[in-house]
């Protein structure tokens, strides 16, 4: 496995596991990965920054705790269900604003009634994404094509 560090076309950078670079070159040409951030699928390897120049640039960006992924190995017989998944995810993006981190402060808005009712999409940890359930926002998981876990 090797690890690179990624970046979409909105600049949003993240970091991704490929087998081979024969994967991440196959992956990248059908577009089979896409951007945690923004869904984005315009994706090539970043440029890494050295240190340095890095610690001036994001002195307040706080590291968001990877969340751990719920995964399922299937069989042959079971490629339906990845499809499946693919397209329930392909439609929750076409349905929904991605509000990126902001996702946990803007479904309590909408649930307090104090931002517009709409449906949403975005990151938040698992920690976040309990106490939402517990004040009975009506929040769902969604599902990854295996290509997105990274
Ligand atoms: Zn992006």
């Amino acid at each position: 496995m090797i690890r690179f560090a990624l970046v979409c076309a909105n600049g949003h950078e993240f970091e991704s596991w490929f087998a081979s670079n024969e994967s991440y070159g196959f992956q990248i040409a059908n577009k089979l990965v896409s951007c945690p951030f923004c869904n984005g699928t315009e994706i090539a390897k970043a440029v890494m920054a050295p240190a340095v120049a890095r610690a001036d640039r994001a002195p307040s960006i706080k590291p968001v705790e990877a969340p751990k992924q719920n995964v399922a190995l299937l069989g042959e017989a079971d490629r339906g269900l990845r499809e499946m998944a693919r397209e329930l995810n392909r439609k929750i993006v076409a349905a929904t604003v991605d509000v990126g981190t902001e996702f946990a402060r803007e479904a309590r808005r909408i649930h307090d009634g104090e931002a517009p009712e709409r449906p949403i999409r975005g990151q938040t940890s698992a920690e976040e994404a309990r106490a939402l359930l517990d004040e009975g926002v009506a929040i769902m998981p969604m599902p990854a094509p295996p290509e997105d876990l990274g």
